[in-house]
């Protein structure tokens, strides 16, 4: 197996791109970090040029055309940062992101500005303040950790934040944020999973998109963290062309759950530069919700949000079935129908 793939050329030399394509994508690369690890590089089939894993890590001389709408800093996080490497936009919860480094590079990143091989990792004297503005905030309940992808930090590093964190008695709860199983499964190591061990609730949310993100490696990955008693929970992105029908986001759905792992958000795509081609739109994503509502087991539902750019954080966004009328409620169930609901005296 080779290594992860980090420039045009080498996605040429790997037969994913031709030859011809390399230059402008050369272009794309300097604007925005590529990189493609071999687990991912695995599953893309060079022949369909609608590959949905393709889609999503290798670069596209569309991203090089900013929409009217797009910003640098698409969900406003740049407001919200008290010290280095801290987003503090709610009061009981705060981002933590020790480094902006990732095993690979989404092609519709929100950071991608933020994000690259050269991207910023706390220093030591930064890790601490940013550790001493949590424990001095008793509001803060729960420490999102994430980056960048916090679970490529060496094991000892998780374990100094996790030892930092389990210090401060106003934190019950740590959360990290996370690609890793899905991208670099190889990486979930007895070394890595020990580092996680807490006497404080610790989450993990693995972002994947697609089912056949879902491999058998994905799968090991994921049961040795839930053996160490940490739940899993999962994040995908709404992408155009890689899981906007309800077929594709049915089998990732029911294939995270039959590895207990819990579906949690479906994200709206966030108006990043250079990612119109990766959108949908709020209706399409809203259909797509409806389609699953009644078909799909309720434990495998996500809840459909929009991050809202400005800062004003995320909101669900999918479809409503409960509108007031006249003397009480219409409501719509699975198939459609609407029916009548009184209203409570
Ligand atoms: C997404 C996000 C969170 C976490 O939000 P949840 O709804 O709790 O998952 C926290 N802080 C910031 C700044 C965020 O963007």
């Amino acid at each position: 197996m080779t290594g992860t793939l980090r420039k045009p050329a080498d996605l040429v030399a790997a037969g994913l791109i031709p030859a011809e394509r390399q230059a402008e994508l050369d272009e794309v690369a300097r604007r925005f970090s590529v990189a493609v690890t071999p687990a991912m590089a695995a599953l893309i089939d060079p022949n369909d040029p609608a590959d949905p894993i393709a889609t999503q890590f290798i670069p596209d001389a569309r991203e090089l055309d900013t929409a009217p709408e797009e910003m640098a800093d698409p969900i406003g996080d740049h407001a919200f940062e008290p010290v280095k490497g801290i987003v503090h936009r709610y009061p009981d919860r705060v981002l933590l992101k020790p480094l902006h480094v990732c095993p690979i590079y989404c092609r519709f990143c929100f950071r991608r500005e933020d994000v690259g091989p050269a991207g910023a990792t706390l220093t030591n004297a930064e890790l601490d303040a940013a550790i001493a503005y949590i424990r001095s905030r008793p509001e803060i309940w729960e420490v999102i950790v994430t980056g960048g992808d916090p679970f490529l930090l060496s094991a000892r590093r998780l374990k100094t934040i996790m030892a930092a964190l389990e210090s401060i008695p106003h934190v019950a709860v740590i959360r990290f944020h996370t690609r890793i199983p899905v991208v670099a499964p190889e990486r979930v190591g007895p070394a890595l999973v020990k580092a996680l061990f807490s006497e404080k609730a610790v989450y993990v949310v693995v972002h994947a998109n697609h089912p056949r993100e879902l491999t058998p490696a994905m799968k090991v990955a994921v049961q040795r963290i839930g053996k160490a008693g940490i739940p899993l929970l999962s994040q995908s992105v709404l992408l155009k062309g890689v899981n906007d029908t309800p077929v594709v986001l049915e089998a990732l759905l029911r294939g995270l759950v039959a590895m207990r792992v819990k579906p949690y958000y479906l994200h709206h795509g966030d108006l990043a530069r250079g990612t119109a081609h990766l959108r949908t739109g709020l209706a399409e994503g809203r259909e797509v919700m409806r389609a699953l509502r009644g078909r799909l087991s309720g434990i495998a539902q996500p809840i459909y949000v929009l991050d809202l750019p400005g800062g004003h954080g995320k909101v669900p966004v999918g479809p409503c079935y409960a509108r007031e009328s006249g003397e009480g409620w219409s409501i719509e169930d699975p198939q459609g129908n609407t029916h009548r609901y009184p209203p409570k005296e």
